[in-house]
């Protein structure tokens, strides 16, 4: 029965490496799923679904291909963790038990993912925020809905098997936030290990023997030799069960022991920007979780580029990968976002409407730009295929590199920013958002700031009005 594990996904290079700097392409095929040509990003979602998107817009206007959701998200209903923690010890998350035949996963029924589309499903968020817990040879630090805890590897066995994802990635004992020591070092590979040998044989001894869960391996990011007796374990013993590698630093490729080169690689980390982006394709790696797509939009920032370039040898200085939307400037353009871009949103809107919708903090501001941002990074990658597929990958990047410059800097207010996963700006840093309720129940003078946000407005006056048994 050992092995079986892999035989899930099959993995075909059409155009292996051919050198240390020249990136891959590929098809990976997973039983029951649409082909994915690499490189190709994989989808992030939170809470199930893909920001600003509803299931049948990612659908009919995106090429996603790919869902990473992870069990520290939406923990209360897809990872055992929470229920210890509260008081109903005899409670199940509600998307173990969720209704579905034998060959569905029950997780892809909960959230509504589409047949065709690969579900992935990992420890932690993406990006993950930095715990204040370290690990513990069983478990890592998360961040949930109710706080900090701890993911055990058999609570993430379980969710597993319950959820039956189409791939799992092996969860692996790294550091958000900062550098670990020598000696941690050494623990990080050894538990990885353990954790993995655990999730092979929980997930090899399924009780009908019917495999429907791949393994995806960590590369750990940190020095090779730090991680010799892991990789070598992998290597020997593991090679078998898993299905494909993630990695946390694109750079970790280097690690990756001879005999497993040929399997499909996920980067989680560090593709921030599209020039980040085309460096990891050139380390070879064929799999991307792509934060900057809702990131740009939540920020209002139509994406604005393409792979390959056009090529402009006049141009004065670099290009901005993006427009802001929030800009005054398009109070009367009735122009898509983009001229020749064939997105739904540029198809059947203008850039005054989403300018509009924006300042009118209308939800569906964020639902085209969103539509419009995936489209242009699917645009990229297809182009970045062809590119690789044609051998002109290294001039194409510098071009590219000469022609743009950084993503615009955010200007306007996104949406409301609500829930554990943000980041809080630490003590005495700007709130996450204004405050809006609590002025009305105890209306102090928080209101006038509330509705009058410039000094320059006279906040005594509108207060004197509204409450004028309080103001002397
Ligand atoms: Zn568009």
């Amino acid at each position: 029965m050992a092995g079986h594990l892999s035989k899930l996904v099959s993995f075909q290079l059409s155009r292996p490496q051919s050198d240390k700097d020249e990136p891959r392409v590929g098809r990976l095929t997973f039983k029951g799923r649409s082909p994915i040509d690499t490189p190709h990003y994989v989808a992030v979602s939170s809470r199930g679904a893909v920001p600003h998107l509803s299931q049948d817009m990612m659908r009919d206007n995106t090429s996603i291909r790919a869902l990473y959701t992870a069990v520290e998200d939406s923990s209360s209903y897809w990872s055992p963790q929470v229920i210890e923690k509260s008081s109903h010890q005899s409670q199940v998350p509600p998307a173990f038990n969720f209704p579905a035949s034998p060959d569905e996963s029950p997780l892809r029924k909960f959230i509504a993912l589409q047949k065709d589309v690969l579900l992935i499903l990992g420890t932690r968020r993406i990006p993950p925020l930095p715990c204040a817990a370290s690990s513990t040879s069983s478990a890592i630090s998360i961040i949930t809905s109710l706080g900090f805890g701890m993911l055990e590897y058999t609570d993430y066995a379980e969710a597993i098997q319950k959820l039956r994802p189409d791939i799992a990635l092996g969860m692996g004992d790294v550091l958000f936030g900062h550098k670990p020591g020598v000696k941690r070092k050494e623990a990080m590979g050894d538990r990885t290990l353990a954790w993995l040998k655990e999730l092979i044989s929980a997930m090899e001894n399924e009780e009908d023997g019917t495999p429907r869960t791949a393994l995806f391996a960590p590369i750990l990011p940190i020095e090779t030799e730090q991680q010799t007796y892991y990789l070598h374990a992998l290597q020997d013993e593991l090679k078998d069960s898993v299905s494909g590698l993630v990695l946390y630093d694109s750079a970790s490729v280097d690690a990756i022991p001879e005999s497993l080169r040929g399997l499909p690689r996920l980067s989680l980390g560090d593709a921030t920007s599209p020039h980040k982006l085309l460096d990891a394709m050139a380390l070879g790696i064929d799999a991307f979780t792509v934060p900057f797509i809702t990131d740009a939009t939540d920020a209002g920032i139509a994406l604005d580029f393409s792979f390959p370039a056009h090529s402009d040898t006049n141009l004065e200085k670099r290009l901005s990968l993006g427009i802001d939307m929030w800009s005054s400037t398009f109070v009367n353009d009735v122009s898509p976002l983009l001229t020749d871009c064939e997105c739904y949103t540029c198809k059947n809107h203008h850039r005054a409407f989403v300018q509009h919708l924006l300042n009118a903090k209308e939800m569906l501001g964020w639902v085209l730009l969103q539509l419009h941002n995936h489209h242009i990074v699917d645009g990229f990658f297809a182009g970045a295929r062809n590119s690789i597929h044609n051998g002109s990958f290294k001039g194409d990047r510098a071009m590219f590199k000469k022609t743009y410059a950084a993503l615009p800097a955010k200007t306007g207010q996104g949406p409301r920013v609500r829930g554990y996963q943000f980041r809080s700006e630490g003590k005495g840093g700007p709130r996450k958002n204004p405050i809006a309720y609590r002025p009305l129940d105890d209306g102090n003078k928080e209101l006038a700031k509330v509705i009058l946000p410039s000094p320059d407005d006279d906040a005594e006056n509108l207060e004197q009005q509204r409450f004028p048994e309080k103001v002397k």
